[in-house]
């Protein structure tokens, strides 16, 4: 079924295989067909105002491959998040643990991670922006020790194709698991320390990956399946993390 999203925007989808392509398809004055593929996994469809539905999806069924492999390719964060209550008794993950919450009343507000449960002291049980407060704060805590170990042990391969010294950053992100840039700098979402060391290690090591090729092209796979043969695996671990 066809919906209008915006002036002259409709939402459609096709069937490759036993994939569905779903993409809006926007008509522009412009001379050939255009694809685009967001690392939040939509498509985005411009074609020439005179072209056919029908001649449309023929060229999206010649480019699938193409953007599925692009879709797939994008390190991106779709977590699925169930309502936050901040409660006694609620899981939480932390380095790919589920671990119980457990309020306490007290002065004193601190987090203390102790068999099994991640023990939150908070001045009022009903504060529950105070409480995702000081868990998000135990959560940076680890992550500052944990991320830069990590990083430290997968940056050495890196020496084969940059001279220069790689950085590390951190924060909390909504769509992505980690970015790279030009000047060497990797950022990682904060999130991935709920996430196994494993997962950790491929985003560093995929981002690390983009200091030789900042795409995600053909050479880019070959760096990472030779640095990171199992990647695949961990990437679906990592896409079915419930943060
Ligand atoms: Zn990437």
């Amino acid at each position: 079924m066809n919906s209008l999203k915006g002036i002259g925007e409709m939402e459609e989808q096709i069937k490759y295989g036993t994939s569905v392509i779903e993409y809006t398809l926007e008509f522009a004055k412009r001379k050939t067909l255009g694809i685009k593929v967001y690392p939040d996994k939509s498509v985005r469809v411009i074609a020439p105002m005179d072209t056919s539905i029908e001649k449309i999806k023929e060229k999206i069924i010649s480019k699938a491959g193409w953007i599925i492999k692009q879709q797939d390719f994008f390190l991106t964060f779709h977590p699925y998040t169930p309502a936050r209550k901040y409660i006694s008794g609620e899981t939480h993950l932390y380095l790919g643990k589920q671990y119980r919450l457990k309020i306490f009343e007290s002065d004193k507000e601190k987090v203390k991670l102790q068999a099994g449960n991640i023990n939150v002291f908070v001045k009022s049980k009903a504060d529950k922006y105070k409480i995702e407060k000081l868990l998000k704060k135990w959560y940076k805590n680890k992550a500052d020790s944990h991320f830069q170990k990590l990083f430290e042990e997968c940056i050495p391969f890196s020496k084969q194709f940059y001279t220069g010294e790689p950085v590390l950053k951190y924060r909390w992100m909504d769509k992505r698991w980690g970015s790279c840039d030009k000047r060497g700098q990797i950022h990682l979402n904060l999130e991935l320390i709920k996430a196994p060391k494993k997962c950790i290690e491929y985003v560093i090591i995929h981002e690390l990956c983009h200091l030789a090729h900042l795409n995600h092209s053909t050479e880019f796979y070959k760096l990472l399946d030779k640095q990171y043969p199992d990647w695949r695996t961990t990437k679906d671990r990592l896409e079915k993390l419930l943060v």
